[in-house]
């Protein structure tokens, strides 16, 4: 019914990543909202019509340790078989196909429950965009006494904005957008720093448990480390075409401060992500499109140019 338009999905289209390249034809999206309409003889938990969800994994090991503490995603035998662009071994097709789609086949392990309430567009997002956030938030520990940044305003960061404000921290947006200011406190924002401006940065030195990054984009990494406390935790979960450049070792030394990467979530995190957002009335802000739309939409949020993120209506493929 919907696929979410997730940055990666744009990375990948444009063979952007040198460790993956792109196989083509490559079909993406990752955030993928739609009703069942077959089961396998085997499968318990769903059942045809019901409302499900997949997100950027369709297989895994299932026996490593990783697999077996519910972090398919980390998978320790390199078996994490991701929704698109990794090699099928089905041998139905070369690679894995997304959700630019207007069906999937998944195994049930890698199918989730949608939960009641939450609008199915709107909820697309929440399978790559919401669980890259709520993972690291959760992980580290965001939460009530914790001051907690989030670097970028797009798909992933407002879902960060989101999740760091109903965890009870205190939130702080950083944005390159003057334009987004307004927007990061209604998302949930208590502070927003434009992080381009050295004195409004100077006022958060040392002030940060976790720094959360989601930039698609190379940039100096620096500016964000000095901002944490002793033991504070910069993550960063965006993957820019380009490494960023090195930053400064004294800045981690004094401070026993940590420079860190996350990686989507598990499946039973992911659920309960979504469990969450059904409790606390959370879903991604989106703009819904019809397929057809679909560069001029990579366009726009390359320019920064979305609130905040697209959806694709996936009816508008037989058009
Ligand atoms: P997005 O919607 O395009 O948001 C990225 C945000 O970064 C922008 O809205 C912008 O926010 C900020 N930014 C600042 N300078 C930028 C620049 N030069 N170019 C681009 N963005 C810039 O992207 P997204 O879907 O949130 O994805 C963000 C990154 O995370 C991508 O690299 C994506 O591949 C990656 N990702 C990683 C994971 C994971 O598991 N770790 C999962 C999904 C996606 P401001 O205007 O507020 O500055
Ligand atoms: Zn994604
Ligand atoms: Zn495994």
């Amino acid at each position: 019914m919907f696929c979410g338009v997730c940055h990666s999905d744009l990375h990948t289209a444009r063979n952007e990543w040198d460790v993956w390249p792109t196989v083509y034809p490559c079909v993406p999206g990752h955030e993928i909202v739609g009703r069942v309409t077959k089961v396998g003889a085997g499968v318990r938990e769903f059942k045809e019509g019901d409302l499900a969800a997949v997100g950027c994994m369709v297989d895994s090991c299932r026996t490593c340790a990783s697999c077996k503490e519910g972090l398919e995603q980390y998978c320790d035998t390199n078996g994490t078989l991701f929704t698109y662009n990794s090699a099928d071994p089905q041998g139905t097709a070369p690679v894995t196909y997304g959700g630019y789609s207007d069906r999937i086949v998944v195994k049930e392990h890698f199918v989730l429950r949608v939960p009641p309430g939450l609008d199915p567009a709107a909820t697309a997002p929440l399978l790559c965009a919401g669980i890259t956030l709520y993972s690291p938030l959760r992980h580290w520990g965001a939460g009530p006494g914790k001051k907690v940044g989030i670097v970028g305003l797009g798909g992933l960061g407002h879902m960060g904005v989101k999740f760091a404000h109903a965890f009870g921290a205190h939130t702080v947006l950083f944005t390159t957008s003057a334009s987004k200011i307004e927007d990061g406190k209604r998302l949930g924002a208590d502070e927003v720093v434009l992080s381009k401006d050295q004195d409004q940065m100077a006022k958060h030195m040392r002030s940060f448990d976790l720094i959360v990054n989601t930039v698609a984009a190379s940039h100096n990494l620096d500016p964000f480390i000095a901002l944490l406390k002793r033991d504070g935790a910069l993550v960063l979960v965006g993957a820019p075409e380009h490494p960023h450049p090195s930053p400064t070792i004294f800045q981690l030394l004094f401070g026993r401060r940590s420079l860190a990467g996350s990686g989507i979530g598990g499946i039973p995190e992911t659920q309960e992500m979504l469990d969450f957002c059904a409790a606390n009335n959370i879903t991604s802000d989106i703009e819904l499109i019809p397929i057809q739309k679909i560069n001029e939409a990579y366009e726009r949020m390359l320019r920064g140019d979305v609130k905040y993120r697209f959806v694709i209506d996936m009816a508008t493929l037989a058009q």
